[in-house]
């Protein structure tokens, strides 16, 4: 009785791996997390406030299926501030969680069969939505060697009339590669809508991530404010769109949704205008981790060749110790005791790497990867061991 959609719609694998980890909590182990993707602080405090401050004002009800004028406005802005891009706020719908976005973005754009361009590693919930809404994610390898971007070459083999989107994510989840300002505006000459997600844009370390919008009008922009904010469970995203796209959207939202959290969307307000100070702290925080745990997991032995500059992952190449990472992360939560995400999650490119997070405090991620050093010393004293983990 199930539907075929519901039945092959994949699990989350990094899910599974947090839910095996908390089992293991509930049973009594000290893990240390590095396998989920979202931040360790605290929601700031001015955003707290705001919310709080709608609720008792009785800002409880449906708002305006677009969003709150107030906030699209203040996104604008940002956008404006930050890349100095003009969009209107007619322009943007406010969605619940980055999530929901993408599929208005792919349901108002693909006829069943129509293609988007999936680099692979992907975050996984990108073919997921594409094939829910009978997309169809056309992959491209992205490689280690090439510090996971596009190779465009490969971008223009790949067009055709059947490719509605190319998606784009940078700084990049799970790669936590920034696509650079040159290559971004030859991925935005290719004659295609972009699907560009954002959602890690502020996280970044060195250099500076760049807008789609700043090369073309041609483009969907994901955007939310889980990650740069800490606002993962408020569950606010939002969609900037060509504005005929709008109303097609507007009418999904409708349906769907109807409109986002009310209260929560003064908070984000507050967000967008109170909270610099806050960002530049757990910025800056993030950056000292993500340096710690680069140099760390390479005396560890772990591949990286091309150093990550945002988000706040690092997808580290285990082929020295496994060619099969679901095992291998599997069995780094039993005997480490510490919680990391198996390559494969994120396509089958990802294999043989393992997706380390530094959302995490730098005391924590010392002990994890301490823990790690000692599981991968006893796996290398152990002869019986020669072969990879995947191959026992
Ligand atoms: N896009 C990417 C690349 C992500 O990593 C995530 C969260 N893991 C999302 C979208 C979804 O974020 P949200 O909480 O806004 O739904």
């Amino acid at each position: 009785m199930i539907s075929k959609k519901a039945k092959e719609i994949p699990p989350f694998i990094v899910m599974d791996v947090l839910e095996k980890a908390q089992e293991m909590e509930r049973e009594g182990e000290d893990i240390i997390h590095l396998e989920v993707g979202e931040p360790d602080f605290d929601t700031p405090e001015c955003i707290k406030e705001a919310c709080f401050r709608a609720i008792r004002d009785g800002k409880t009800h449906y708002t305006h299926s677009l969003g709150l004028i107030e906030l699209r406005e203040a996104i604008a802005e940002d956008y404006w501030k930050k890349y100095r891009v003009k969009i209107s706020p007619e322009q943007i719908i406010i969605t619940s969680g980055t999530s929901p976005a993408l599929l208005l973005i792919f349901a108002s754009l693909l006829e069943a069969g129509d293609e988007i361009i999936v680099s692979n590693p992907y975050y996984p919930c990108y073919p997921n939505i594409i094939r829910f809404v009978d997309g169809v994610p056309n992959f491209i390898d992205i490689k280690e060697e090439d510090g996971f971007q596009y190779n465009l070459e490969m971008i223009e083999e790949k067009l055709g009339p059947r490719v509605k989107g190319i998606l784009i994510n940078s700084p990049s989840n799970p790669t936590g590669i920034v696509i650079s300002e040159e290559r971004m505006k030859l991925i935005s000459n290719f004659p295609s809508y972009i699907i560009s997600d954002e959602i890690y844009h502020g996280l970044v370390y060195e250099g500076e991530a760049h807008s789609i919008l700043e090369f073309t009008d041609r483009a969907f922009v994901v955007n939310g404010f889980s990650k740069l904010y800490a606002m993962t469970g408020w569950r606010l995203g939002y969609v900037i769109a060509p504005i005929e796209f709008i109303r097609p959207m507007q009418k999904i939202q409708q349906n769907l949704f109807i409109s986002a959290n009310s209260f929560v969307q003064w908070g984000a307000i507050a967000g967008l205008k109170e909270a610099e100070e806050d960002i530049h702290r757990m910025k800056k925080i993030y950056d000292q981790r993500r340096r710690f745990m680069i140099k760390r997991l390479k005396e560890l032995g772990f591949g990286i060749k091309v150093e990550p500059t945002g988000a706040f992952y690092i997808l580290a190449n285990a082929k020295r110790f496994t060619n099969d990472s679901y095992r291998f992360a599997f069995e780094i939560l039993s005997k480490a005791k510490v919680g990391v995400t198996p390559g494969i999650d994120f396509g089958s490119n990802g294999e043989g790497y393992i997706r380390f997070s530094y959302a995490n405090s730098l005391e924590n991620i010392k002990e994890g990867l301490n823990r790690l050093e000692k599981y991968l010393g006893d796996w290398f004293k152990n002869k019986k061991n020669k072969n990879s983990i995947g191959d026992i």
